[in-house]
């Protein structure tokens, strides 16, 4: 970017420091001294290299910071007489902008987002003894991968034996039967028979109980008779209750996981988890919350140090269904103005945006297919498509931006079809509908999409997870392959992101970024290679492109004048480095609106010896187990939860 260039884009980013661009010049200038010019500290930051992920200025090495906000990015002589500019200086007053070369040998990129995650499941799942198929590397400590029914045997036996207290559960998340083997009370109560244990399934829509468990939670076998589909899927016998039999359990076990302590202690991890991962901002599309959840959330994700923005998208789905379609906007309003977008706030609604589902999820193989299943099996709707429609029409007419969950691509015809029927009627530029998930499409539709001006968000895990267990059961390898097509999408213009939907996947950018950049499988066999994506588009997918489908690409996303100064800062240059190696580059820490949040010493120690390059190689999930996705089991837990905590509040009122 040459000099002129770069004032021009410092001065039309001077008004953001401004509360009002609009003012006056005299008074925008006294603002300016008073606000700015006296709190603010004033730095340059020199760097290796920045990857400003910025297409007019892709690569800098210095950026210049006052407060929370960029004011220049370029080479240091550029920055510094852009700085020493007259008319900037008249704007931003005579205070000296200080060299600091923390970050001389290492690059810097705008701060990583997860466009998509569930901080309560996440909070809970990570918070408990982890015993999974694949390693978990959390800021607590380190989680080995469990690879057979011995080895997870071995680990039940001695997370119990580190439990002082008789009485105390044994509580653990992770289990997936295609590496564990089969479990039951029986397998539990050889474990202790005395003391409760829980066990909670890898997708989080099934758990296991041993007879003390049952007992403690007083389950009696009555109890889950004559419940119609949920005593279909508990087995008390078994102590093994799943999907909506999970009905039946499911109020007492959260008295005993989601005790306002574990909530807390859970959310406080998965907040240093994300920053150990380099994540600066993350959304929770159809958020639910209750509104103890809600204190909580205002405690410790708006707390002074956390350092990410913490952000949540309505329910279009509870919400009309709680208080009907005709007062569901003025509801929708009324739950996004609990946490309005305003200056200094880290928790908020997007104003004009709701979630919707169409079909099933992928774990269970419940998305809908053109051509169906090998096996015959049929997929489901969360919402049929006449209620999609409705829900579509109500809030595209209300200029909603409309994020829709979608796997199958007969689940996807119908919200194209939907979207269709939307811009004949009622055109609208720039709406933006995010097609979330996506995991199956044809190269039809990706035209479908473009034409009709949708965007795209993905997890890139499915592919690395999925493809090869789903190439011999359901889908057919050809199909399963070509799961989340991402080069395609590129190739067509449509914006796309990443999400991890924690705890689906990792809520890791650069592994996700690595999962679409090597679509490599559990048997070191790419997925579909034509699908697979450079690294600069990959990294774009975790920084503007996520922004972008958010609305907020001219606040984050990338390093350019007048936005927020949110950085992840990394040992290696990503783009240098092999891509198979990409998840394995070592992060120093973040930038947080202007402040530095190094890592602490531990997490970034173990992530970097431990590293994660093979973690495609081990965190894959079975076709026809139970479960859905993320979204769905969330939303379950949540509505439980609501129960429960009002409980829990009265008893405390006692
Ligand atoms: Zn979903
Ligand atoms: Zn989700």
């Amino acid at each position: 970017m040459n000099r002129s260039d770069l004032l021009i884009s410092m001065m039309a980013a001077l008004p953001f420091l401004a509360s009002t661009p609009a003012l006056a010049q005299s008074e925008f200038n006294k603002q300016l001294e008073d606000t700015a010019a006296q709190r603010e500290v004033r730095t340059i930051y020199t760097a290796k290299k920045i990857l400003t992920m910025d297409r007019s200025n892709p690569s800098a090495t210095a950026v210049a910071v006052a407060g929370k906000r960029i004011i220049a990015a370029g080479s240091l002589d550029e920055v510094k007489a852009a700085l020493s500019d007259r008319k900037v200086k008249a704007a931003l007053g005579d205070r000296e902008f200080v060299v600091d070369e923390t970050f001389a040998s290492k690059v810097v990129m705008p701060g990583f987002i997860d466009q998509h995650l569930h901080p309560i499941l996440g909070s809970l799942t990570l918070a408990i003894e982890v015993i999974a198929p694949e390693k978990w590397v959390l800021p607590r400590g380190t989680f080995e991968a469990a690879n057979d029914q011995a080895e997870y045997r071995k680990r039940l036996r001695e997370a119990e034996a580190k439990l002082k207290d008789p009485d105390e559960w044994l509580l653990t998340w992770g289990y997936h039967a295609l590496w564990h083997g089969e479990l039951n009370r029986e397998a539990l109560d050889a474990i202790n028979r005395k003391r409760p244990i829980a066990v909670w399934h890898r997708s989080c829509h099934e758990f296991y109980l041993n007879t003390a468990g049952l007992n403690a939670l007083k389950i009696t076998a009555e109890m889950t008779q004559g419940q119609g589909q949920a005593s279909e899927q508990a087995n008390w016998q078994e102590g093994h209750f799943w999907e909506a039999g999970m009905k039946l359990m499911i109020d007492p076990m959260l008295k005993v996981l989601a005790t306002p302590e574990r909530l807390a202690s859970g959310l406080k991890q998965m907040v240093a988890y994300l920053h150990s991962k380099g994540v600066t901002a993350y959304n929770e599309p159809g958020a639910l919350y209750t509104p103890d959840m809600w204190k909580l959330y205002v405690q410790i994700l708006g707390a002074d140090d956390t350092p990410m923005y913490s952000t949540f998208v309505a329910d279009g789905r509870s919400i009309p269904d709680r208080v009907g379609l005709d007062n569901a906007l003025q509801a929708t309003e009324e739950q996004i103005a609990v946490a309005p977008e305003c200056a200094g706030s880290k928790l908020m609604f997007f104003p004009k945006q709701v979630k919707l589902f169409a079909d099933g999820a992928i774990i269970s193989q419940l998305m809908q297919m053109k051509e169906g299943y090998l096996d015959g099996h049929k997929g489901e709707w969360i919402m049929p498509p006449d209620q999609l429609e409705e829900r579509a029409r109500l809030y595209w007419n209300a200029g909603y931006q409309l994020h829709i969950h979608v796997n199958g691509d007969a689940g996807l015809d119908t919200v194209l079809d939907v979207l269709e029927r939307r811009m004949r009627e009622s055109p609208r530029a720039d709406h933006r509908t995010v097609i979330v998930h996506m995991a199956n499409s044809t190269e039809e539709q990706l035209g479908r999409i473009a034409r009709l001006g949708a965007i795209v968000s993905v997890n890139p895990y499915y592919p690395v997870g999925f493809a090869d267990m789903y190439g011999k059961v359901g889908l057919g390898q050809p199909r399963a392959d070509v799961m989340v097509r991402s080069a395609s999408v590129l190739k067509r213009h449509i914006p796309l992101s990443f999400h991890s939907d924690l705890p689906m996947a990792y809520a890791d950018p650069l592994a996700l970024a690595s999962f679409a950049v090597n679509r490599s499988t559990p048997s070191v066999r790419v997925a579909g290679p034509e699908q697979r994506i450079g690294v600069e588009d990959a990294l774009r997918a975790v920084t503007i492109e996520a922004a972008y489908s958010w609305r907020k690409e001219n606040e984050i996303g990338s390093i350019a004048p007048g936005k927020i100064a949110n950085f992840t800062v990394l040992e290696e240059d990503p783009l240098a480095v092999e891509p198979t190696n990409l998840a394995d580059v070592p992060i120093w820490g973040t930038v947080f609106e202007g402040r530095l949040f190094p890592i602490p010493a531990e997490p970034r120690r173990s992530a970097a010896v431990h590293g994660n390059s093979k973690l495609g190689h081990s965190l894959a999930l079975g076709a026809h187990e139970h479960g859905g996705d993320s979204c769905n089991v969330a939303r379950m837990i949540v509505a439980a939860l609501s129960e429960v905590t009002q409980e829990v509040g009265r008893a405390g009122a006692r």
